[in-house]
């Protein structure tokens, strides 16, 4: 007990040791000490009463009451819940400023931010950006249904993916020329945050990237075919002096050429979001033209193997699915040491969870890449040895396309690699890109 407490304490206790005996003294006088006692007791218990009244009248008061003065045990009482309720009172006023703090910061962003719940998916709270941005309304459309108040926007079936779900780009149901990012954080086990940023301007300079990339590769298209021309006009034979010269120039025309291919099939890849025609891509036919291209490359120094198990066929773009698969097919010849073997397999699919699912891999014995260049080896131009790539005229654009091909195709690229013993690169295609293969086509 604190020493001021322990006072008030003794203090009263001595109080009433003291109204008992002065009771006692003064029933000694008149001969009645036992009843004397007894009013005096009486006294003292209506008296506790009456501070305890006191007591009970502070706590149920809302505002707030002067400092008790007094020195017995109940003032001391008084005096401590006194100090509590003014300890408290602060207390709420630092929460409420940090609350009107964190508002103020959140109202200040320029995202829009939606408090959601997430069983009724009815808006809670929203920040002042969600005005412009998304036309939500204070205070009309608090407590509003979230997908029904956002009607053009597909939310309902976004949201149903709940934690998992992906952020969705929509145009604005304000203004279809502003582009929103929206994404779904769930902070705790019954509350939503739905963040909408304006990534119009995001997109705006993507575009702009892809069309100075499109449009540099185009015009230099033509004066590489002109240089290209000349070059092979020009015949070594009449100089002898210059041929190590002619062919060195003729292998950069080729190389600059490969390049601009290269990237306008990256930039005509990444401007579709879907593949304009699609057909039954006959995999018999691609998988052996595969192979005569790996030989054409190879030239005898490696092992070709084709392992066409399944006998089925996939349902595509003939021509991306033929530029991914040769790609990893000539990286797999450029990348293995003469002697190496080479493996074409297209296979049932036993890794992936679709019992439908079909893999294209293909294998080498070559080179193989150290573990931590594979998360970002299909970025363009990103080379585990820029050298190697260069020598094998390579333009370190390869995986990238393979990458957007697949994507095309809802299919995705693993690799699997060890150094020194070889690497093996695996398109997985779910069921739904798979097709019966014709029984004559089967056959042949
Ligand atoms: P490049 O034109 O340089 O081959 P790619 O995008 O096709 O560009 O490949 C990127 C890099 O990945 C290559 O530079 C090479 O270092 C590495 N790589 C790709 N395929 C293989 C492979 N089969 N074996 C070893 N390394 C590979």
């Amino acid at each position: 007990m604190p020493s001021r407490a322990r006072t008030a304490w003794f203090r009263t206790l001595g109080q009433l040791a003291l109204i008992l005996a002065v009771a006692a003294l003064l029933g000694m006088l008149v001969d009645q000490v036992w009843p004397m006692l007894a009013v005096a007791a009486l006294g003292v218990v209506v008296w506790h009463h009456w501070r305890l009244r006191g007591v009970l009248l502070r706590l149920a008061a809302r505002q707030r009451l002067a400092a008790p003065s007094g020195t017995g045990v109940w003032s001391e009482l008084d005096r401590l819940l006194h100090r509590s309720q003014y300890e408290t009172q602060a207390r709420q006023r630092r929460l409420i400023e940090m609350l009107r703090a964190y508002r103020a910061a959140a109202a200040a962003l320029p995202d829009a931010i939606i408090v959601v719940d997430r069983d009724s998916q009815r808006v809670l709270w929203f920040s002042e950006a969600a005005t412009p941005l998304l036309g939500l309304r204070y205070p009309h459309d608090i407590g509003a249904s979230l997908v029904q108040r956002l009607q053009p926007l597909p939310l309902a079936r976004w949201m149903a993916g709940g934690r998992t779900v992906e952020p969705l780009e929509t145009p604005s149901p304000l203004n279809t020329s502003i582009t929103l990012s929206l994404r779904l954080i769930p902070y705790s086990e019954h509350l939503w945050l739905l963040v909408a940023r304006d990534v119009s301007r995001l997109l705006q300079l993507e575009q702009m990237r892809r069309d100075f990339v499109a449009n540099v590769s185009h015009e230099l298209r033509t004066p590489l075919t002109v240089v290209h021309g000349y070059l092979d006009m020009l015949d070594a034979a009449e100089h002898p002096d210059w041929a190590p010269i002619l062919a060195e120039m003729q292998r950069q025309s080729q190389r600059m050429t490969q390049l601009v291919e290269d990237l306008l099939t990256l930039s005509r890849l990444e401007s579709q979001d879907s593949l304009p025609a699609e057909e039954t891509v006959s995999m018999g036919p691609m998988l052996h033209t595969l192979r005569r291209e790996a030989n054409a490359l190879s030239q005898g120094r490696h092992e070709i193997v084709l392992d066409d198990r399944i006998q089925v066929d996939l349902f595509g773009s003939n021509k991306e699915l033929h530029s991914a698969f040769s790609n990893l097919v000539s990286n797999a010849v450029r990348y293995t040491p003469a002697g190496g073997t080479v493996t074409i397999g297209f296979l049932q699919d036993e890794a992936s969870g679709d019992r439908e699912g079909v893999v294209l891999a293909v294998s080498d014995s070559g080179y193989g890449i150290p573990p931590h260049h594979l998360p970002r080896i299909t970025e363009r131009f990103y080379r585990v040895s820029t050298s190697r790539s260069r020598e094998s005229g390579g333009t370190g654009l390869g995986l990238a396309i393979v990458k957007h091909v697949l994507n095309l195709h809802q299919a995705r690229l693993s690799i699997a690699s060890e150094v020194g013993r070889g690497s093996t690169f695996s398109c997985h295609f779910g069921g739904e890109r798979v097709r019966r293969r014709e029984a004559a086509e089967a056959t042949a």
